[in-house]
């Protein structure tokens, strides 16, 4: 647990709180808390694929895009031969990939990043095997924020063997300038599913809500493990309004985005170097990444950092990037 006075730019959270149109359903939800949710989220399901412009049937909903990937891995297991299922990515990355690994008995092979903080896909599609039940790329790639190129991911995921479901994690797109076509990537790869999550840049995340896209046989086998009343009768609540929300999401995505360019300036300015990201968030790579962020660290400001290999540092509102900035000075002038 954070001290109450750290400021929290250590998990992504948006700067922002719910939208007003958002907040208001919620309180609505208040007075109906000692009711169950719908079993399994169709109306959810069906406002997301509606919005999406896809049938209901490519469409599954779950806790967070932490609780779709955990579907997807499960269903990925009907594909292993015998030996133990493998799980492969470009590490470092999201915590949560090895932990859920590790909850389904996989193996967890994590393939190094580029030079460049980038996912290397050459690279990861040498390491599958034929052990390997799943491959997660994440792009946003969270901690460096660096995008797969659209052509390349489309040439790797038609080089890889049948046996193998791909998992494209997209919880930070809506950040990104480079989104890839969605339509296009799930009609041409049957074994794709491509996963979103209301936690970012809708600026939800307690709620714990996400989905996930892709081939209709693909998802009706990922739709076998969705748990019954996993997403909350809020969360199902506010998606329609979220989605809906259309105009005033871009502007929280504009500002945040001039923010992050904003902090990426004054950080070199200051002399640190930082990875051009599409997140919401700043990665200052290398030792003198690590060693920053333990200095932000002694004041006050929680940011990640990636043992050997640089920090990722979550924009904040004015006031927490402010105060990122005022450490980063002051300790530049005593150095
Ligand atoms: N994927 C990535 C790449 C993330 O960075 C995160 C959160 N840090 C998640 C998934 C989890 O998102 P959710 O809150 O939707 O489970």
């Amino acid at each position: 647990m954070l001290a109450d006075n750290m400021i929290r730019l250590n998990l992504n959270e948006s700067a922002y709180p719910p939208l007003p149109a958002v907040a208001e359903v919620l309180h609505e939800q208040v007075l109906s808390a000692h009711r169950y949710p719908e079993f399994t989220p169709h109306g959810s399901r069906r406002v997301i694929a509606h919005h999406l412009g896809v049938s209901d049937d490519m469409v599954t909903v779950g806790a967070g895009a932490t609780g779709v990937i955990f579907q997807a891995l499960q269903a990925a297991l009907d594909h292993h031969g015998g030996v133990v299922p493998e799980l492969v990515t470009a590490t470092p990355t999201f915590d949560g990939f090895p932990i859920l690994a590790q909850l389904l008995r996989m193996d967890f092979r994590g393939v190094p990043l580029d030079r460049f903080g980038g996912v290397d896909l050459d690279a990861l599609r040498t390491s599958v095997t034929a052990a390997t039940v799943a491959v997660i790329v994440c792009s946003p790639h969270n901690p460096t924020g660096t995008v797969v190129d659209e052509r390349e991911l489309h040439a790797f995921l038609t080089s890889l063997p049948d046996h193998v479901t791909v998992i494209l994690d997209q919880a930070y797109i809506e950040f990104s300038t480079a989104a890839p076509d969605l339509h296009r990537l799930v009609a041409l790869h049957p074994r794709l599913v491509v996963v979103r999550t209301f936690s970012k840049a809708h600026g939800l995340a307690a709620l714990r809500v996400g989905y996930g896209v892709g081939d209709e046989r693909l998802m009706s086998g990922i739709r076998r493990f969705e748990i019954p009343f996993a997403v909350s009768a809020p969360a199902q609540a506010a998606v329609p309004v979220a989605l809906a929300a259309t105009t005033a999401l871009a502007h929280r995505v504009e500002a945040m985005r001039a923010a992050r360019d904003r902090l990426s300036a004054q950080l070199h300015a200051i002399g640190a170097s930082t990875i051009a990201g599409e997140g919401n968030f700043v990665y200052l790579p290398g030792a003198d990444g690590v060693a920053l962020g333990s200095l932000l660290g002694t004041c006050g400001v929680a940011v990640k950092t990636v043992p050997g290999h640089g920090v990722r540092i979550t924009v904040g509102d004015t006031f927490s990037n402010a105060r990122v900035l005022a450490a980063l000075r002051a300790t530049a002038a005593t150095a």
